[in-house]
């Protein structure tokens, strides 16, 4: 293997730039080439390459987003798309490829694997924390980091009203960063997808908290929770139920997934585009890397793709515990 590919697909996600950087690097570092493709699948399909040298990656560990573009291709989804992107590859000469995304990246990776036997290694990347085989996704730590802070904020005006406030994070299908935001912050309810706790029980803890003297609460909400209502839903529903409180809604939004990396996804990114990499010139394919116990892991794309891991509910207990 002498040149390798590196794309950024799916949902960007910061630290994404920083394991571009690192896939670059350790390329120049063991004297392979490394072409960058713009937009993901759909820029391999239309042959959007960049050569990246040591030094086209300056500057860049710092930065949010991904200086490849990201995109989300339904051509790749097709066969015809897909044999095209194969011609690109083998027109440039590529040999291998490193894609740096979610779930769906990977699941076209799985099948583009099985087509054309094209060597291709994962480095998992979104801020929602939903793909098994690592604990840590790219982006997820500095997007945790982004909503603690932006929650800190609310608290201050929430309090000073005696305001209580939802606020909705990211995560459709997996309440990580409404979890473990939700207790660095002090929340005094957290909804997640994976438990439905139910909204009478909702109404009986802000209750309590109003009967022990707090003034002002917060609830933290995933995207995807499964109460049945949205977050909007939500706060009405409160009102009604418990006149007593002024309720306002916060929408977190997309400044969760921008920003400045974290020293952690910083880290991480630069240890698993190393992996990735090393497992490429060492001949392995159809992996993802992913980081257990601190150490760096490979699990099959095939497994990776198969579902999340599960939330640690010792949290939900701490949270219980916190709100006394
Ligand atoms: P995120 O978790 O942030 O949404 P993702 O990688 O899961 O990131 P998707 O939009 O699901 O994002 O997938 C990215 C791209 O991967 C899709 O736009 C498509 O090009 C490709 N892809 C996804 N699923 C398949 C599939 N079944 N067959 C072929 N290609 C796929």
């Amino acid at each position: 293997i002498k040149r390798i590919g590196v794309m950024t697909s799916g949902g960007d996600s910061p630290g994404m730039n920083a394991a571009i950087r690192s896939v670059v690097r350790a390329c120049a570092y063991y004297r392979a080439e490394c072409i960058g493709i713009y937009r993901g699948y759909q820029g391999l399909i239309e042959g959007d390459f960049v050569s990246l040298t040591a030094r086209s990656v300056n500057n860049i560990i710092n930065k949010g987003g991904t200086i490849l573009k990201s995109a989300r291709s339904d051509e790749f989804r097709t066969k015809e798309g897909r044999k095209k992107a194969h011609e690109n590859l083998v027109e440039h000469e590529l040999h291998a490829l490193v894609v740096i995304g979610g779930d769906g990246s990977f699941t076209g990776g799985v099948i583009f694997n099985k087509e054309f036997k094209f060597p291709i290694i994962g480095i998992p990347g979104t801020i929602d924390n939903d793909i098994f085989g690592t604990s840590h996704t790219l982006g997820y730590d500095t997007a945790l980091n982004t909503a603690v802070e932006a929650i800190d904020k609310i608290r201050d005006t929430a309090s000073s009203h005696n305001r209580l406030f939802f606020v909705e994070v990211m995560g459709r299908d997996a309440g990580f960063i409404a979890l473990n935001a939700g207790v660095g912050a002090g929340a005094e309810e957290i909804l997640i997808p994976e438990e439905d706790l139910g909204l009478k029980r909702m109404l009986e803890s802000l209750k309590k908290s109003r009967r022990a003297g707090k003034s002002s609460s917060i609830v933290v909400v995933a995207e995807g929770d499964k109460s049945g209502k949205n977050v909007y839903e939500l706060a009405q529903y409160v009102e009604e139920n418990l006149p007593e409180y002024e309720v306002r809604v916060s929408v977190l939004g997309h400044m969760q997934r921008g920003g400045a990396p974290s020293c952690f996804d910083r880290v991480l990114a630069s240890r698993l585009g190393v992996k990735a990499v090393e497992l490429l010139l060492d001949n392995e394919t159809n992996l993802m890397v992913g980081l257990k116990n601190n150490e760096v892991i490979t699990t099959s794309l095939e497994e990776a793709i198969k579902g999340g891991h599960a939330i640690n509910m010792e949290l939900l207990r701490v949270s219980d515990i916190m709100t006394t």
